[in-house]
């Protein structure tokens, strides 16, 4: 049986931040790449204050 396991999102704008949607849709549409300062955002909300 597969493991449902969660897929990263950002706290705040919910994109994908790894699986499908992050590779095919977020990163390469978006520009939206993991934040490395706060875990669990993405860079665009990472920018916010
Ligand atoms: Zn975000």
């Amino acid at each position: 049986m597969a493991k449902k396991r969660e897929m990263m999102k950002c706290k705040k704008c919910s994109v994908p931040l790894e699986g499908f949607g992050y590779k095919w849709i977020a990163k390469p549409l978006f520009g939206i790449l993991p934040s490395k300062k706060k875990k669990g955002l993405c860079n665009k909300c990472e920018d916010k204050k």
